[in-house]
């Protein structure tokens, strides 16, 4: 080799070393890009079995009922993520909790919960557990849908319902919650001797708002919490959910406060409350700026509070809900939460999963059934008994009269008794039973 052709290597080697090195620098200064890469190839080369006329599980969708609960894993699904102005894409506070222990919890059921809850097709009588944080519409407002709407869809035991104490016995969950059976004395007493009545009983447990970290709920290896919250007036609290070594905490609203960062140390998945941003709330939702700034900051919990928030609670995944996610409001509310915290985080919507074990919390949207009709049941369904209406009456101190339709009523009777008898008539050949025509004998 030439000295000339000797000293061309030596440059065009160093050349090389230097985009070597400048490679390196570059790399190491982006590792969770190459390390996402990284990941990313893995998972392509562990593609499943193509074909084109087999199914194959989707890694990136929640089809719900597709999927078995491991022993050790906890599900947890968005059924409403949204404020209380009422819109279609997104119902107010609700979040389902699933154990691979076979135990279902329900944390808020706000205005449109109900109707998501359906969607999963879930038996009704794994949803008869209802943790309520406050007592504003968008946390409790679809409890009457899921209390009637349930039992007429399978529900045959009763409805649980857990609830703070308020600063006086009128603004406590047990005086709302007698009252809204009362509203509905209407209309559970039209469905006496009509369906199955069994799914029509509301046991309300009331406990102190005042409780720190106390327990409220102890059963078959799950123990929840409620925690004192700072929203409206006293009687707002937060909850959190432990269970064979995994922690769950979900804030109903609240300013934020100490509780939630003493309490919801070492959990897994934490949501939190985080409004939509001062300026949108002006421009979207036509508040004065004065009421944006009072219910974006002080009512409720900024995106850059939230933040800080979880940059002391450390959560592995920390999920933002209680705001409209929109394509024009979302990047606000991120960008100010990122001013304040850089960990994992979900800016939640309807429908947001998350698979929760030790080694992993994987996010996903499910896809679910918008024509819901009634899920499998968990227990078989009772006729209504030929006394039922007697025995309500009775029960209720009021006359047996009232459950039947007056003379007045009566007397606006079309005839129709000719087009519906052959109804019955299909029905008893159909079920090899006798069924006998009203007024009949
Ligand atoms: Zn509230
Ligand atoms: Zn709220």
């Amino acid at each position: 080799m030439s000295r000339k052709s000797s000293t061309q290597f030596g440059v065009l080697g160093l050349v090389a070393i230097g985009f070597l090195v400048g490679y390196l620098v570059a790399s190491s200064d982006q590792p969770m890009v190459s390390e996402a890469i990284a990941a990313a190839d893995d998972d392509l080369n562990q593609e499943p079995e193509v074909s084109p006329t087999k199914a194959r599980p989707s890694r990136e969708t929640y089809y719900p009922n597709t999927e078995d609960l491991a022993p050790d894993e906890m599900r947890v699904v968005a059924c409403g993520t949204g404020m209380p102005t009422t819109r279609a894409f997104q119902a107010a506070a609700c979040f389902l909790v699933e154990l691979g222990n076979g135990d279902k919890f329900l944390f808020d059921c706000g205005s449109g919960a109900a109707e998501r809850i359906s969607s999963l097709q879930i038996p009704y009588n794994y949803l008869n557990k209802v943790f309520i944080g406050h007592l504003h519409t968008d946390h409790f407002g679809s409890l009457h849908d899921l209390f009637i709407g349930g039992a007429l869809m399978g529900r045959n035991v009763p409805l649980q319902v857990w609830g703070p104490s308020g600063p006086t016995e009128e603004l406590g969950t047990a005086y709302a919650l007698d009252h809204m059976r009362k509203m509905l004395a209407w209309d559970i007493a039209c469905r006496v001797g009509n369906v199955d009545p069994r799914g029509y009983r509301l046991e309300v447990e009331e406990f102190d708002y005042k409780g720190e970290n106390a327990v409220i709920y102890e059963e078959n290896g799950v123990t929840i919490r409620s925690f004192p919250a700072i929203h409206g007036i006293d009687g707002s609290v937060s909850f959190s959910l432990e269970w064979n070594g995994l922690k769950f905490v979900f804030g109903s609203d609240t300013y934020p406060n100490k509780w939630f960062v003493d309490y919801a140390q070492d959990a897994d998945l934490v949501i939190h409350e985080c409004f939509i941003a001062v300026p949108d709330l002006v421009a979207k939702m036509r508040f004065t700026p004065e009421s944006a700034l009072q219910v974006g900051t002080q009512v409720h919990t900024a995106p850059e509070a939230f933040g800080k928030v979880m940059s002391q609670v450390k959560p592995r995944m920390a999920v933002a809900y209680h705001f409209f996610k929109d394509f024009d409001t979302a990047a606000a509310v991120h960008d100010r939460i990122r001013k304040t915290y850089d960990g994992p985080l979900s800016l939640a919507e309807d429908f947001m999963v998350w698979n929760v074990t030790k080694d992993e919390i994987k996010t996903r949207m499910a896809v679910t059934e918008e024509h819901t009709w009634a899920p499998p049941l968990a227990s078989p369904a009772q006729a209504p008994r030929a006394d039922d209406k007697q025995r309500y009456a009775k029960m209720k101190g009021i006359p047996i009269e009232s459950l039947e339709f007056s003379d007045f009523t009566k007397s606006g009777y079309l005839d129709v008794d000719d087009v519906l008898r052959p109804i019955y008539e299909e029905a008893s050949e159909a079920v090899g039973k006798k069924f006998a025509y009203p007024g009949d004998k």
